[in-house]
């Protein structure tokens, strides 16, 4: 199956545009903005079947209802948060079928609270709850809820296809490497994304597997990132969740 094509947009968003069998179908994932994707559904003979948003934030919505109103198309969207233009409201282990794909929703809540993220055929699209090494920021939920919904997706099969909705990865990368030097995986993986970023290209996809070696927020149980954290000062023994709220606000603060 063809990989998932990125607009980029704005500064650092991409908005993922998903093929299916058919592969001039695409489901329109994120849609910050509507002309872009116009501009390369348009220029590549792409008919948009479906929008699928994660979470409110306006630069994840602000294209839905021009996108939806100019393809006639549904726009599945997380029933628990109020999103203009939404025609399905989703929830947590929903299930359904389009020209595109079967999409199984999972409620992942922390970066907001109603966020979803969407999983098709070892694909998930999860919005701004986990990015490459990093995650997104608690704007509404609680780090406890974060760290659930982060261990769920790294409990995925190891091949799943992680499409981030930033391209955020090296500065994350920093962070990772502050609290977790010893880590190899880390540094080689910050050379791979250097030179993709050097050479115009996306880092995404990355994979659960990738993100289970790199990032320092599906790691909270690692003895080598745990003993690091103390030497920098961090808590000595902490539950994960507790352990993941302590390197989410050092991230916060984290001036790389
Ligand atoms: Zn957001």
């Amino acid at each position: 199956m063809d990989d998932a094509l990125a607009v980029p947009a704005f500064r650092d968003n991409y908005i993922w545009l998903v093929p299916g069998p058919e592969p001039r179908d695409v489901a329109i994932v994120d849609p910050g903005l509507a002309e872009p994707v116009i501009d390369a559904v348009e220029r590549r003979g792409l008919h948009p079947a479906l929008i699928l948003c994660t979470h409110h934030h306006g630069d994840h919505t602000g294209g839905i209802e021009a996108l939806a109103a100019r393809y006639r198309i549904p726009v599945y969207a997380p029933a628990a948060e109020a999103i203009p233009g939404t025609t399905v409201g989703v929830r947590d282990g929903q299930v359904f079928d389009t020209s595109v794909a079967t999409f199984r929703v999972l409620e992942v809540p922390g970066h907001t609270r109603g966020h979803v993220a969407y999983l098709s055929d070892e694909r998930l699209f999860c919005g701004d709850t986990l990015f490459s090494a990093g995650c997104g920021r608690l704007f509404e939920g609680t780090a406890f809820q974060m760290h659930a919904s982060l261990m769920r997706l790294a409990a995925l099969p190891p091949q799943t296809r992680v499409y981030c909705a930033h391209e955020y990865t090296i500065s994350n990368l920093r962070f990772a490497r502050h609290v977790e030097p010893d880590n190899d995986d880390i540094l080689h993986y910050a050379q791979r994304a250097r030179r993709l970023r050097d050479a115009g290209q996306p880092t995404l996809p990355s994979t659960i597997a990738d993100e289970r070696r790199i990032n320092p927020f599906l790691r909270t149980h690692h003895a080598s990132l745990r003993a690091h954290v103390a030497r920098l000062g961090g808590p000595k023994s902490d539950t994960d969740a507790a352990f993941f709220a302590t390197l989410r606000r050092w991230k916060d603060d984290f001036q790389g």
